[in-house]
């Protein structure tokens, strides 16, 4: 699950949307996009890759729309792509959303849409929230939205921008988090405060199953049932390093909390994989036990402890897993010397101490072009 971004008011969004993206950076992704209300439309540009290469990419547009949303991915369903970079959009492209999290019925919801016409243009779980929202959108974005989500199962933090309603980003959440705050020339979303600390220190951590509603001149936060609800403004008192920390006092703290998020979002990749289901880029056939693709764990030194935890779990709870354990460095060195050929069948699942290993990983496969969807990583 990777960051969301948004913001309404009077200055230009385009700017401040990156600065937001660039500050979220830290967690890891593979593509990164934003979507603006300009005059009467949406304007889209998402890029695989870094931040910059976006900027870089809108530095040739320069949009001066003062609402929109941002996003960078970290690919769960579809690979990493131009395509499958959010914000994902509506058939007639008047609706766009981006989404942290897991949609776990979207095959059926996908199969339904298509059904009624609607016209898919990536692999992604996310997209189907951009079309339920088209389909009950009657003039009213957050009651869209709250159809849309009476529809969904599983984990999302989900900001929607239409060009019907200037001005207006549509919020909600469950399970995955999304703050909100008020500052002096706007409103702003994001899915870690980090990404406002520069705006606000009054912020409102959404709760699940609610939604709100913002705008250049006020917020107004509503449940399930549409019925208008108090917020709970969390006065946050932390200097950049410390949100930069989750307000934890160190790293460490921060990502051991963070960790129950991980592994239910390992675990979703692993159980919904299989050889003839990933091949096609499809998602609609969980798996058998014993269908399940090998698990090759890879990790050194402290980090292999893990691996030995999940050996035991395993084994604890009767879960049929074939483990591969391997204790090496991701260092080119040691994979030319002990790693067998990369098979897309199977999933890798690294773990390392050290964060500047994880993008060494990521080199690795990339290079030898791996489908990313099939490796997970972890920091930790
Ligand atoms: N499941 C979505 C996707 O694969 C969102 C991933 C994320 O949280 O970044 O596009």
């Amino acid at each position: 699950m990777c960051g969301i971004v948004g913001y309404t008011g009077k200055r230009p969004a385009q700017g401040i949307l990156i600065q937001g993206l660039t500050r979220l950076e830290y967690r890891g992704y593979d593509s990164a996009g934003i979507a603006v209300q300009e005059d009467d439309s949406l304007a889209v540009i998402h890029r695989k890759g870094k931040v910059a290469s976006l900027e870089h990419t809108l530095s040739h547009f320069d949009f001066q729309g003062t609402c929109g949303i941002g996003h960078t991915r970290w690919a769960t369903h579809g690979k990493p792509s131009e395509a499958n970079a959010h914000p994902h959009t509506s058939c007639g492209g008047h609706i766009a959303v981006v989404h942290n999290g897991i949609i776990e019925n979207f095959a059926e919801l996908r199969e339904e849409l298509e059904g009624l016409g609607h016209v898919f243009t990536s692999e992604t779980d996310t997209e189907v929230v951009a079309h339920l929202l088209e389909e009950a959108y009657q003039g009213d974005l957050v009651a869209a939205l709250r159809d849309a989500c009476s529809r969904i199962v599983g984990a999302y933090g989900l900001a929607a921008i239409c060009d019907m309603e200037p001005g207006v980003i549509a919020v909600t959440r469950k399970d995955s988090p999304i703050v909100i705050g008020q500052g002096e020339d706007g409103a702003y979303v994001a899915s870690d405060m980090i990404a406002m600390i520069d705006a606000t220190r009054d912020v409102v951590i959404l709760g699940d199953g609610e939604y709100a509603r913002m705008t250049a001149s006020g917020i107004e936060y509503t449940d399930e049932a549409g019925r208008a609800i108090e917020p709970r403004i969390t006065h946050v008192d932390w200097d950049l390093d410390l949100a930069e920390k989750g307000g934890y006092p160190d790293f460490m703290l921060k990502e051991i909390h963070e960790q129950p998020r991980v592994v239910r979002g390992l675990s979703f990749r692993y159980r919904w994989m299989s050889p003839m289901t990933a091949r096609r880029g499809q998602y609609r056939t969980p798996f058998f036990a014993e269908k399940r693709p090998p698990l090759y764990c890879i990790a050194a030194d402290t980090g292999s402890f893990c691996f030995l935890i999940l050996l035991f779990c395993s084994v604890v709870m009767k879960i049929l897993l074939s483990l591969h354990l391997r204790f090496l460095r991701p260092t080119p060195k040691s994979f030319r010397s002990h790693f067998p050929p990369f098979l897309r069948s199977y999933f890798y699942l690294w773990v390392g101490q050290q964060a500047r290993r994880v993008p060494q990983a990521r080199f690795l496969t990339a290079k030898i072009r791996f489908d990313s969807l099939r490796t997970a990583f972890c920091r930790g």
